[in-house]
């Protein structure tokens, strides 16, 4: 049994991960005729260098600091404790703006799903004016105050195309590549430190199974990192596939905006009220875990959730026989918190369907028989990491999953910061964890290079 703080922290972080097991890209479709990708899809990254072919830079830099990539929350929080802590730093990242995945691939609607103390950054809280769920904006503002404050100026449109580890002396050197498409310049960058910050959701995942039918049906298909709002659906009969927070919210929005929404859930899973006795759901769940064991605390919340919700199972939202925050530290899948969803599918608003077993040119087949027709499909089938794609690991630090294998540190100077399935609490504490280990590394090399330069001049005199 799971019991602790530590295992409390990590037992329940928001990630918007879904419960599809299969992987694979897929860009925007609109419309039946049109296969060209939706103007929202990522773009593709450049093909990496081959293998043992050492591809030509226009320049290549020694970095004094660390070399962080990525410059998202995590990125960002790293890049600031150790400016903090006076260690130098650089952050690539393949976008042309911080926080890209907020500011580019998220639903309009969005505010932070768990309340904004569990979701701050090292060293600078929210403003006390920003409501307790922050929007996304306010989300987005308060990164663009922190790189402010702390001076973090990433460099942008540098795509990391392979980072490699070699051996100097008794030391290990990280060798990082991008490419800049916009100005077609390659650069190096070599460092002692490499922190990896590309996160959870570098890819949209999409389950093999459902491609082929997707290629059939006729509507619009689109990622959830491409929906905006319900407007374009307006009058619409629209299926959402993959119920996390992301895909729940989506539904709501759809209702919202005149749309007929249905929502298939293929698996049980836990809704939770996003507050329980005026309080966020997750503080009152950490506080329980203080004082109670973790399948104690399960009861409670599932309890509290039957009162407030009603029996979800009545509802074709079976609840899987493990608790909340048991069912997140075994399978890192994350409890929804209610937005106001659960009650429309109470009234019938929202249609829950049970898993597609085929999708044809105007519809979906459904495990129970029944066959709806559709105008749209919404995939909030949730993402994969990409780290696999640049990193040239041969399995030792990262899993084929693009997961790091030992946590944030992974040995030899790489770290890996947000990839611990915890959410931006999780980014905030492996920032702090990765900044010490490395301002002790540094500060130890600067009194070597001291105290030789010193050894020197004696010698000298
Ligand atoms: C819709 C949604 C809602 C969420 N809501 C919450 C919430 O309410 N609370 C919470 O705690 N968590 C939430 N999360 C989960 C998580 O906290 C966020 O995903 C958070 O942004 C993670 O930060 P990150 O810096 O690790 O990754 P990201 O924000 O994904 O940043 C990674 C950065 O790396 C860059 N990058 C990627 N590959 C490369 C490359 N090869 N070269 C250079 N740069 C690269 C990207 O451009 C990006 O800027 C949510 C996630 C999603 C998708």
């Amino acid at each position: 049994m799971i019991e602790g703080i530590e295992a409390m922290e990590q037992a329940w972080m928001i990630s918007d991960t879904s419960d599809s097991s299969s992987d694979s890209d897929l860009g925007g479709r609109s419309g039946s005729s049109s296969s060209s990708p939706s103007p929202h899809a990522p773009s593709p990254p450049p093909p990496p260098p081959r293998a043992n072919s050492p591809s030509i830079v226009d320049s290549s830099s020694w970095v004094e600091g660390a070399i962080i990539v990525g410059a998202g929350p995590a990125g960002l929080a790293v890049a600031a404790c150790l400016k903090d802590r006076g260690v130098p730093s650089i952050v690539l990242d393949k976008a042309n703006c911080i926080a890209s995945l907020w500011q580019q691939r998220t639903y309009d609607r969005l505010h932070l799903h768990i309340a904004k103390q569990y979701c701050e950054l090292p060293l600078l809280s929210f403003a006390r004016d920003v409501p307790q769920y922050p929007t996304k904006n306010q989300f987005i503002d308060y990164l663009h105050d922190y790189a402010r404050h702390f001076e973090i100026q990433p460099l942008f449109d540098r795509c990391v195309v392979a980072a490699t580890r070699e051996q100097s002396g008794d030391r290990s050197l990280w060798r990082v590549e991008t490419v800049d498409k916009r100005r077609g310049v390659r650069e190096e960058f070599r460092s002692r430190w490499l922190v990896v910050a590309t996160g959870e959701n570098g890819a949209e995942r999409i389950p093999e199974d459902l491609r082929p039918g997707l290629d059939r049906f006729q509507g619009t298909v689109l990622h959830s990192s491409q929906y905006r709002n319900g407007k374009p659906f307006k009058g619409q009969r629209v299926l959402v596939v993959g119920c996390g927070n992301s895909g729940m919210e989506i539904a709501l929005d759809l209702l919202n905006h005149g749309a007929q929404p249905s929502i298939v859930v293929r698996s049980p899973m836990h809704i939770l009220p996003r507050e329980m006795f005026g309080r966020s759901t997750f503080a009152v769940a950490m506080s329980l875990m203080k004082l109670l064991p973790l399948r104690v605390t399960d009861k409670l919340l599932v309890m509290y959730a039957t009162l407030a919700l009603g029996n979800t199972t009545k509802y074709g939202i079976l609840r899987p026989s493990t608790g909340p925050l048991e069912t997140k530290a075994k399978f890192s899948k994350t409890p929804i918190l209610d937005m106001g969803t659960f009650r429309k599918i109470r009234s019938g608003s929202i249609k829950v369907m049970p898993c597609m077993e085929k999708i044809d040119r105007e519809g979906v087949y459904f495990g129970d028989g029944r066959y709806e027709s559709y105008d749209s499909i919404i995939l909030a089938t949730g993402y994969k990491s990409m780290v696999c794609s640049w990193f040239k690991d041969d399995g030792n630090y990262f899993s084929r999953d693009g997961f790091p294998k030992s946590g944030w540190n992974c040995d030899k100077g790489l770290y890996a910061a947000g990839m611990s399935r915890q959410g931006i609490f999780g980014v905030s504490k492996d920032a702090k964890h990765i900044s010490d280990h490395i301002y002790d590394d540094f500060s130890f090399i600067e009194r070597k290079r001291t105290n030789s330069i010193v050894n020197f001049k004696m010698m000298m005199k």
